[in-house]
C-alpha cells in the first residue's frame, strides 16, 4: 500500500456527471487534475440512475410493444421475460458506461484516486480505504466537492411540503376556536387586511379553511401540486395587499411552493404511492 503525497492544482471529489465533466474541463484548462471516487466511476447517474435506468425502460417499452403487437399485425405465444437476462444487460450497459469515464480520465490525464476522499484541510485530501487505512494524499490548490447531488429529492421536497405548512396551520389556528371562526378573525380581515372586492367574514371564513386544508393535504402529499399552488396564490395575496415589506420571508415560502410545483412531492407522499399503482393497474390492463 503506497501513502504518498502528489500535488494538484486541482482536486475534484466524486466522479458522476458534476466530478468528471469539471475534472476533464480542468485538464483540458491546462490544470494538473485528479479525480477521487469511492465507488465506481461515473457516479450515481451512469452506474445506478440515469443510464441503467433507461435500459431497463427500454426491456419495458419492448415489452409493452409485444404485448400490443396484435394491432400491428405480428402475432407471437407465450410472451415471457427473463429477469436476470434484463438485469444483466443493464448492468453491462452501466460498465460499459463506467469504462467509458476511464478512458477518458486517461484520455484527459486526469489521475484517478480510488478511495473515499476526507479533507484534512481546505488544500489536503486524504484518501482512505476500504479498511479504513490512509493509502493516498494529495494537496491541491483548489478542491471541488461534486458529491452534493446524494440529498434524496424526497428529503428535500418533504422539508419544502413540511415546515411551510407548519407556517399556515399555525396561522390558521390562531382564527379558529374548536370548529368555530373567533369573531376575532373577521375584525382582523375587517380592520387590519382590508382586501379588496371580498367580504371581510367570507375571507376570514376562507382563509382559516384553507389553513387548515392545504396544510393538511401538502404534508400527507396528497394533490401536493394542487395545494403547493393555492398556498402560493394565498401567499402572493399576502404579499401584495397585506405585508408587503415581510418580501424575504413570504420569498422562502414562494421557493418552497415552486419547487412542489415543479418537481412534484417526491416518493414520501401519498401522490406518489397512487401514481404506482395506478401506474400498475394500467400495465396489467
Ligand atoms: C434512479 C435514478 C434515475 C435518475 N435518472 C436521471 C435522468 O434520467 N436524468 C437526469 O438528468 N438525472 C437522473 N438522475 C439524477 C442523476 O443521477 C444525478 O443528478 C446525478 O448523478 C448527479 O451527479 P453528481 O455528479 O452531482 O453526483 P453523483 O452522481 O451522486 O456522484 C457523486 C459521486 O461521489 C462519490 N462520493 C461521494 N462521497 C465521496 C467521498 N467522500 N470520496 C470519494 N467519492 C465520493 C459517490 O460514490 C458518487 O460516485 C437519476 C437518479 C436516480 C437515483
Amino acid at each position: 500500500m503506497s501513502d504518498t503525497q502528489s500535488n494538484f492544482d486541482l482536486v475534484v471529489i466524486g466522479s458522476g456527471p458534476g466530478g468528471y465533466v469539471a475534472a476533464i474541463r480542468a485538464s483540458q484548462l491546462g490544470m494538473k487534475t485528479a479525480i477521487v471516487e469511492r465507488d465506481r466511476l461515473g457516479g450515481i447517474c451512469l452506474n445506478w440512475g440515469c443510464i441503467p435506468t433507461k435500459a431497463l425502460l427500454k426491456n419495458a417499452e419492448l415489452y409493452r410493444m409485444f404485448k400490443k403487437s396484435e394491432e400491428f399485425g405480428i402475432s407471437h405465444d407465450n410472451l415471457r421475460f427473463d429477469f436476470p437476462k434484463i438485469i444483466d444487460r443493464s448492468r453491462a450497459v452501466a460498465d460499459k458506461s463506467e469504462k467509458g469515464v476511464a478512458f477518458l480520465m486517461k484520455k484527459n490525464n486526469v489521475t484517478e484516486f480510488s478511495g473515499t476522499a476526507r479533507l484534512t484541510d481546505a488544500n489536503s485530501v486524504e484518501i482512505i480505504d476500504d479498511s479504513g487505512t490512509v493509502k493516498d494524499r494529495a494537496r491541491a490548490n483548489r478542491i471541488v466537492i461534486a458529491t452534493l447531488d446524494g440529498i434524496p429529492y424526497w428529503f428535500i421536497a418533504l422539508a419544502a411540503r413540511i415546515f411551510p405548512a407548519a407556517v399556515f396551520w399555525q396561522s390558521g389556528q390562531t382564527k379558529v376556536a374548536g370548529w368555530h371562526l373567533k369573531p376575532s378573525a373577521i375584525a382582523l380581515f375587517q380592520n387590519e387586511y382590508q382586501l379588496p372586492l371580498i367580504d371581510p367574514a367570507i375571507a376570514a371564513h376562507a382563509s382559516a379553511c384553507s389553513e387548515h386544508v392545504f396544510p393538511i393535504l401538502l404534508v400527507i402529499g396528497f394533490a401536493t401540486r394542487l395545494s403547493a399552488l393555492a398556498l402560493l396564490l394565498m401567499t402572493a395575496v399576502i404579499e401584495i395587499f397585506v405585508y408587503p415589506d415581510a418580501w424575504p420571508t413570504h420569498g422562502v415560502w414562494a421557493t418552497c411552493f415552486l419547487i412542489l410545483i415543479a418537481r412534484g412531492p417526491g416518493l414520501l407522499s401519498l401522490d406518489h404511492l397512487i401514481a404506482r399503482k395506478c401506474a400498475r393497474t394500467s400495465n396489467r390492463a
